[in-house]
Formats: C-alpha cells, sequence, structure tokens
C-alpha cells in the first residue's frame, strides 16, 4: 500500500482498505505471520474484518472488538491472550507509526524481532 497510491479492496466486506492500520495483511506482516514473499499475493482485509486478530488490539486509539463464540478471547488461555495482546497492539501501533514516516523499506517494517528472524533465515 505505501508503494500504490490506490487502496486495496477488502475481500470480506468490499470496501477500500485506506490507511496502513486498517490493514489485516500489514497488521500479520508486521508481527511476522505474513512472509514478505508473499505480500503482494495475500488478500487485502480490514483489521476490523479479521475479529478474531483484532479483538487483541488494546489501545485508546483502537476501538475494541469483540468476538463472539470459540475465538472470543475471553474463552482463551490468559497466558495466550496477554502474549497475544501485547505483540498484535504492538504491530498496531507500529503501522500507526510507519503511516507517518516516509522511505522505509518494507523489509524494515516488521518489529524488531521479526526482522531479526527473517535476516536468519
Ligand atoms: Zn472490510
Amino acid at each position: 500500500m505505501a508503494q500504490c497510491e490506490q487502496g486495496y479492496l477488502c475481500s470480506v466486506c468490499g470496501s477500500d482498505v485506506e490507511n496502513i492500520w486498517d490493514s489485516d495483511l500489514y497488521l500479520r506482516y508486521v508481527i511476522g505471520q505474513v512472509d514478505p514473499e508473499t505480500l503482494h499475493t495475500t488478500r487485502e482485509r480490514h483489521i476490523r474484518c479479521n475479529p478474531t486478530l483484532a479483538q487483541f488490539i488494546v489501545d485508546p486509539e483502537f476501538e475494541l472488538v469483540l468476538v463472539e463464540g470459540p475465538f472470543d478471547k475471553r474463552q482463551l488461555d490468559a497466558f495466550y491472550v496477554r502474549e497475544q495482546e501485547r505483540l498484535i497492539t504492538r504491530g498496531w501501533r507500529r503501522l500507526k507509526d510507519l503511516a507517518h514516516q516516509e522511505g522505509v523499506s518494507l523489509l524494515d517494517y516488521p518489529l524488531p524481532e521479526v526482522r531479526d528472524r527473517m535476516k536468519e533465515r
């Protein structure tokens, strides 16, 4: 999205994914769930349109997402939930930071520990 002025369409709701901090694809990329090689072939969607991931973003600027059913974080292991919240909230804040920066290489988008893992391969 940074390279391209035009937004991508969400595969869930069909509307524009306007900002990088709305992007489920880039969120999963910065936290290491999407490889750089598959970034451009993976379908885009809004973070909010992927509630099982979005529920782990805990930030005053992010409107809380709740999931009903077996993937509801209130039903999951507390330790796992804390780890996920820490990682995914940091990832989301990283996207907010990146939105205000220019000239950052796509390979430098991910969180530091994810970049380290990428270098090791
Ligand atoms: Zn959507």
